[in-house]
């Protein structure tokens, strides 16, 4: 049996459903609050502050943070702590469900986190969504997840997450992390990256579900070329007629050649 833990500590063990690989090199941590750079009147919120690694230096730093947290059991230790440090809001949520464009009302928001690892791309997707409202954000992610997230036309990890990312954010892979640097340590090494949503009118998107499905359809068959993957959607003439060759495979596709294809107008 465990001992009872003294008011406002960290009892629970890391719970590997939630993702829960906590940072402890403070070097690291150093990096990316240099990365983040708050400055005078952002607003940060933080997804996942676990055992406030990040959120108690951030705090320091910046003196105001938001963060969701799922976990119950870290909340009261959260809280307790951070107090010593600045001001702390704390949401009890799954982030999936918060609307982060109703969280920021009309002041932008910059968020960061060491992301659980198993909704990572559901998180992105949920911050695209948002993009509007997003300045900027600075993740912790599996380094081949980055890899896949920075890559471009050519490379065998160049997919629909690099894509989807690119079209809508400036992606940038700012430095790798090895296993050691968390407790307990992942099984992969991970990479911290940037993205910086374009402002909308620079896009270029005109219908962005249309967008999603033609990224979606041309990636699901990739060894296929344009022309049987995307037949549901676009006939081989449309493909031509927008201005692409459709003898070629989705991998070889730069993000505008996608936006070109799905701005092309679809006939019934
Ligand atoms: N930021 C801390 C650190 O760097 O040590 C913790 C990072 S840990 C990789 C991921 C954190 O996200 C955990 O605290 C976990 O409980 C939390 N988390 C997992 N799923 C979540 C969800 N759906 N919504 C909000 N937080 C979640």
């Amino acid at each position: 049996m465990r001992s009872p833990a003294a008011p406002g500590a960290f009892s629970e063990p890391p719970k590997k459903s939630l993702g829960q690989n906590f940072l402890h090199e403070r070097g690291v941590v150093d990096r990316i609050v240099l990365a983040v750079n708050p400055q005078p009147g952002d607003r940060l919120v933080e997804i996942g502050p676990g055992q406030g690694a990040m959120t108690f230096p951030l705090l320091k730093r910046h003196g105001a943070l938001t963060a969701i947290e799922f976990d119950r059991d870290l909340l009261e230790p959260l809280t307790l702590q951070a107090a010593a440090h600045g001001e702390l809001e704390l949401i009890h949520a799954n982030v999936l469900d918060v609307d982060f464009t109703a969280l920021a009302g009309d002041a932008p928001i910059r968020l960061v986190g060491n992301l659980p690892y198993n909704l990572s791309s559901p998180i992105l997707f949920h911050a695209l969504d948002h993009a509007a409202v997003v300045t900027d954000m600075h993740f912790m992610l599996q380094k081949e997840v980055v890899e896949r997230m920075a890559s471009g036309p050519g490379s065998k990890v160049y997919g629909r997450l690099s894509v989807m990312l690119q079209a809508y954010c400036e992606v940038t892979m700012l430095f790798v992390v090895g296993p050691g640097a968390f407790r307990p340590p992942p099984k992969v090494d991970s990479a911290v990256v940037r993205l910086k949503p374009r402002p909308a009118d620079t896009v270029g998107i005109d219908d962005p579900r249309r967008f999603s499905d033609i990224v979606r359809a041309a990636f699901g068959q990739r060894r296929k070329t344009l022309r049987n993957a995307l037949s549901t959607l676009m006939d081989s003439d449309a493909i031509t007629a927008a201005g692409i060759d459709p003898q070629l495979r989705a991998e070889q596709l730069a993000v505008v050649d996608f936006v070109r294809l799905a701005n092309h107008p679809v006939t019934t």
